[in-house]
């Protein structure tokens, strides 16, 4: 008979809130593993010893929501400072603002227009042969034409994904907004910031509970199962199955450090957009807390590679054959009646902070509903995985 305790693998955000929701909603003590030495995920932020500037240790984290719920639930744990994030693209033309926006499109092509002029320019320089978008590289030119996609995209997205942009699905490229205005904060979401203690001290605050357990250095083994009376899973949902069918496909990234005098570059990252330039992008944190002042400063240069064992997975690749492994990944999930698949990597899915920390409450309240009404079937998944998972296998 499993012990009354359930076990959380990974303390990223996803482990960190189900089990904080857990704690919360039940009287079972909750075991969180993680492998690595600290909390936080790839969210991880520590001093830098030298500088004393925070590091984004796994590259920049840039919280934006427009939940007014998942906004106010961060907020309870740390403050949050004000932060707008603004991306500076070096391309073979210059330096512009990203995403293209009303500045970089009349800088760009040397130009004054309006809103209205400008949104009629781009709009002729689509390509209208293109009338259903089926890859990144069909919808940049359908929507932004040739020369805008060669400049600002495709020698990026060539590095960062390290395949051709038209074996890569549209959505990626619907990350990225073209706007008609000044507006030239990244994200526009209702609400940006940064923890003033960084993301690890909020990621140990939601874990700060008496019913729960955080043991650091030590990864879990689906061999614990029968340990538990439910196991929630937040790491990679291949290794779970210990890679039976093959690895998903992921991008890892590596940096390189570089410590300077006063400000690097400018800006918290500036994107290399050349396909000759080896690097993607190069993050400067000290500008993510600006309330703080330091004479040093730490900037990372970002490479971008694909995943080989032993690596840490960061982006999804979701080309069709990774979606057809993740199928029958899913398939040997469904069955398990006591182990649920929660966040990023277990869904193998590119998901910001906040939709992360969203599911995951969303996850926790579905499934302390069936709990509570000692349900016999409780969820495995978020409601809407679920419902598509199931539409997938009928
Ligand atoms: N992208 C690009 N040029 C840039 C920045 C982004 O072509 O200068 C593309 C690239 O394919 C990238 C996608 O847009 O993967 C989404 O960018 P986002 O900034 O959302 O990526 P993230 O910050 O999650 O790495």
């Amino acid at each position: 008979m499993p012990q009354k305790r359930f076990a959380v693998a990974g303390a990223g955000f996803s482990g960190a809130v189900v089990a904080r929701e857990l704690a919360l909603h039940t009287d079972r003590k909750i075991i969180v593993f993680d492998e690595r030495d600290h909390v936080a995920g790839n969210c991880h932020t520590a001093r830098d010893e030298s500088t004393g500037v925070m590091l984004h240790c796994y590259g920049s984290h840039i919280f934006h929501t427009d939940r007014d719920d998942v906004w106010h639930y961060v907020n309870s744990f740390v403050p949050f400072r004000p932060y707008f994030h603004r991306v500076m693209a070096h391309t073979a033309r210059g330096a512009f603002s990203l995403p293209i926006n009303l500045l970089t499109i009349n800088q760009f092509f040397g130009k004054s227009f309006s809103p209205e002029q400008a949104a009629a320019f781009i709009e002729s320089l689509g390509d209208k042969s293109i009338t259903d978008a089926h890859n990144f590289e069909e919808q940049a030119l359908r929507f932004v034409g040739r020369d805008l996609y060669e400049n600002f995209f495709y020698g990026y997205t060539k590095k960062h994904w390290g395949c051709e942009p038209r074996e890569l699905p549209a959505s990626v490229l619907k990350r990225l907004p073209v706007r008609f205005n000044y507006n030239d904060c990244y994200y526009d979401s209702a609400w940006n910031g940064i923890p003033e203690t960084g993301y690890t001290e909020l990621v140990r605050r939601i874990l700060d509970h008496p019913q729960i357990e955080v043991r650091l250095n030590e990864k879990f083994s689906p061999e614990q199962c029968g340990e538990f009376e439910h196991v929630f899973f937040t790491g990679p949902i291949d290794a779970f199955f210990n890679f039976k069918h093959g690895r998903l496909n992921y991008r890892t990234v590596t940096f390189d450090r570089i410590e300077a005098k006063g400000d690097f570059q400018g800006n918290s990252v500036v994107n290399y957009t050349e396909f000759k330039v080896p690097h993607t992008r190069i993050h400067e944190f000290k500008h993510y807390m600006r309330w703080e002042k330091h004479e040093r400063t730490v900037a990372y240069r970002e490479f971008s590679k694909a995943t080989a064992a032993g690596d840490i997975p960061y982006y999804p690749v979701r080309r069709p054959p990774d979606k057809a492994l993740l199928e029958k990944y899913y398939d040997l999930a469904w069955p398990l009646a006591s182990v649920s698949f929660v966040g990023r990597l277990a869904t193998y899915r590119y998901l910001d902070m906040d939709g992360v920390i969203a599911e995951a409450l969303d996850f926790a309240a579905d499934f302390l509903k069936s709990y509570a009404s000692k349900s016999k079937t409780l969820p495995r998944f978020t409601p809407a995985l679920a419902e598509q998972i199931r539409q997938h296998r009928v």
